[in-house]
């Protein structure tokens, strides 16, 4: 059997070395590092596929959000929701901006932020919300866009690990996760379903003004060469990291099948075991893009399992095993323990099994194996 991986970059290369290398060599011999054409074409296809007027690309998926919130011209005070279960990144930017960042309880099955727990936070001083499509699975966003027109709120996407998965509303229309929102944000950082061979990110909207705002703040806020209108930032894809970024774009739809398909051979396995929950999936099959594999244990003992599993050659991970509103540079007096129930629970019983494109049958059989063979003692 070959060697597990957590996230399988080498497989993946491999399957694309030709194109890769041939790009990359384009670049360095034109030398046209950054800004290159390699770059504007890459946000051009990048539109195409996400059906979004608009893509930014920037240097990485927490300066996207960043930017984002600049864009949209949020200032010092003004309160931000967003979810309680996430990766740091997405409260970070808000505290950085001198935002104040109001996290909220999750779903307990589709671990993204609960549409109910999002209406009790707002006050006269709300100004965004922030869905995160986690582990890949789309948030609730026919809610979420209720909720913003109600009380004329801006929905920001962190769109970091749902890339690829496409969204169907109530009525039946779909939209790509990222083309829904007023502005998204996404990371190209390698073990993402759409990742370089470095730091990436990019920035999308449908809004041409908006568009335009943040196309000055990612360039030191200039709008005419040596002209700052506004405080911007320096954040750029570079052209090496776009070349590999449009040799793999064709892929993604079928990177993202491959990692469905994955996920039903594990959630097939699991059927009928006890102490394990698979992941929920809400609706469509292109609603979950499966960033992550993640299982609730229930009755059992989550670390002691990742440690079996661990001393079997099998790579896990905890994400996330605190929760942000119980992280230092998060407390806030404001927060009560009840209000958290759900992530409260979900740091303890959710472990991520190895999921990338290249995970083979027997790979999947050996891993499923040694989660039933601890769960079943
Ligand atoms: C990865 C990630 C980010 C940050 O992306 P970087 O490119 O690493 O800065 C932000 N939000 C979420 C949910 C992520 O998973």
């Amino acid at each position: 059997m070959k060697k597990i991986h957590m996230v399988d970059l080498k497989g993946q290369y491999e399957s694309i070395k030709e194109r890769v290398n041939t790009s990359i060599n384009e670049v360095i011999n034109s030398t046209a590092f950054i800004n290159g054409p390699e770059v504007h074409t890459f946000q051009k296809e990048l539109e195409d596929y996400l059906g979004v007027k608009h893509v930014i690309p920037c240097a990485n998926g927490t300066d996207a959000l960043q930017i984002c919130m600049m864009g949209l011209g949020l200032k010092p005070g003004d309160e931000v929701i967003t979810a309680d279960f996430t990766f740091a990144a997405t409260v970070e930017v808000i505290a950085l901006l001198q935002l104040t960042p109001v996290l909220v309880d999750v779903e307990p099955d589709t671990f993204n932020i609960d549409p109910e727990a999002i209406r009790k936070a707002i006050t006269p001083k709300t100004k965004a919300i922030v869905p995160v499509h986690l582990f890949g699975q789309c948030a609730n966003m026919d809610a979420i866009m209720e909720i913003a027109r109600e009380h004329n709120l801006y929905v920001i996407e962190d769109n970091a690990q749902g890339i690829g998965a496409t969204y169907t509303f109530k009525d039946g229309s779909k939209a790509k996760t990222g083309a829904i929102g007023d502005v998204a944000s996404t990371s190209f950082f390698p073990s993402k379903n759409l990742g370089c061979y470095g730091d990436g990110g990019a920035i999308f909207t449908n809004n041409d003004d908006l568009a335009h705002t943040i196309r000055g703040v990612v360039n030191h806020g200039m709008y005419k060469r040596y002209h700052h209108d506004v405080v911007g930032v320096n954040s750029r894809l570079d052209s090496i990291q776009a070349a590999v970024l449009r040799a793999k774009l064709p892929n993604l739809d079928a990177y993202n099948k491959a990692r469905r398909a994955a996920a039903d051979k594990y959630d097939k396995a699991f059927e009928t075991v006890e102490n394990i929950e698979t992941p929920f999936r809400d609706g469509a099959d292109d609603n979950h893009v499966f960033h992550q594999y993640t299982l609730k244990v229930k009755g059992t003992d989550r670390d002691a399992l990742a440690k079996h599993l661990n001393e079997n050659g099998i790579p896990c991970g905890v994400y996330y095993p605190i929760p942000l509103h119980l992280q230092k540079a998060y407390v806030d007096k404001r927060y009560k323990e009840e209000d958290f129930v759900v992530t409260n629970q979900l740091v303890k019983e959710v472990i991520s099994l190895p999921m990338h494109t290249e995970l083979d049958d027997e790979q999947i059989d050996f891993i499923t194996s040694k989660v039933i063979e601890f769960t079943s003692k």
